[in-house]
């Protein structure tokens, strides 16, 4: 498994720290040096893979962690940091006559993450912060062609490790940054470009500002951040050998061993789900093609645009009334 880099604010609130990263470190694994950090890559047809990049030098993040000091601006403040999840926008190739758009650029994402249940359901009981993070110049780069050069806070930069859409940046730089808000529980980073672009790394989300679509990333990272959901897609490898996962929404058994040891999902399987289909044991999950399984055909963990199956929102909804220190919602009917 990857070093936890979770923020102490989710440990302590057991928060699952289950992030992105195909946990490499099985017989299977591509040669990769220590130096390599796996991010979540995000295809405009929805699917998403695991993008190897070099990891930063301690140097580099030392230098990048250093205390920055920023105005932040809620989007929303519903309740005490205590009983809210606390949800941080950082922003970069935002100006200082650009932050009107960057606050602009954030309502659009929290608009298209509250599209989706249960985070529709539970939307007044986040609480949403901008940090406004001054760039020295506008945009991001290589946007929008390789070899574009920008002065930016958090120095993101398309085309990361050869791959277009892929939106990298500087995680301990974008870490110091959140840290002006009053409580982190997930950093979303968004960059002042219109091109399609994301990327997941442990502690935050990347989205490019400008594109509607881009929006769709920040749904299922926060399987992964509130969840603490597998990913059930089944990509880069091929058999699975080891022992059970974690993870609730994956498991090495099939529909008849879950159903015999009485395991995991097995009281919901033949159910309808919300992402179509019924629940049962497919094959094809947590980066495998064989050996694991997941709970439906095609949810929101496997790709972007579904909706979570009835597992995962099951536990994201337990986390969120956990998280909330609530039992029940007052007059909400918790969907699915
Ligand atoms: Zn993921």
């Amino acid at each position: 498994m990857r070093p936890s880099l979770r923020l102490a604010a989710l440990a302590a609130l057991t928060l699952a720290a289950a992030f992105a990263g195909p946990a490499p470190a099985s017989a299977t694994s591509p040669a990769t040096s220590p130096a390599t950090q796996w991010l979540e890559a995000f295809a405009e047809d929805g699917g998403i893979s695991q993008i190897a990049v070099p990891a930063p030098s301690a140097a580099q993040r030392t230098a990048a962690a250093a205390a920055v000091t920023a105005t932040v601006t809620p989007l929303q403040q519903t309740g005490s940091t205590g009983t809210r999840f606390d949800l941080v926008f950082v922003g970069d190739g935002y100006t200082s006559s650009e932050l009107a758009l960057y606050h602009q650029h954030v309502a659009e994402k929290w608009a298209t993450l509250t599209t989706l249940a249960p985070y529709s359901t539970y939307k007044n009981y986040f609480n949403v912060w901008m940090v406004d993070v001054v760039s020295a110049q506008s945009g991001v780069d290589n946007d929008p062609t390789q070899g574009i050069s920008k002065n930016t806070a958090l120095g993101m930069y398309f085309w990361c490790s050869g791959t277009e859409r892929l939106l990298c940046l500087d995680e301990s730089a974008a870490q110091a940054y959140a840290a002006n808000a009053p409580a982190v529980d997930m950093i979303v980073a968004v960059g002042n470009s219109t091109k399609y672009g994301g990327a997941g790394y442990s502690t935050v989300a990347t989205a490019s500002g400008g594109n509607a679509q881009s929006g769709l990333i920040v749904q299922h990272e926060l399987g992964h951040s509130i969840g603490g959901l597998a990913d059930e897609y089944d990509t880069p490898y091929n058999r699975y050998a080891g022992g059970e996962p974690a993870e609730p929404n994956v498991t090495r058994y099939t529909a008849a061993q879950l159903t015999s040891g009485k395991r995991k999902w097995y009281a919901l399987l033949g159910q309808a789900t919300p992402d179509g289909g019924v629940i049962g044991a497919y094959e094809g999950a947590r980066y495998y093609k064989y050996g694991l399984y997941r709970p439906s055909q095609n949810s929101v963990m496997r790709s972007l645009g579904q909706q979570f199956n009835t597992i995962g929102l099951n536990v994201m909804t337990q986390k969120l009334l956990a998280k909330i220190q609530l039992t029940t919602v007052t007059g909400v009917v918790p969907a699915g």
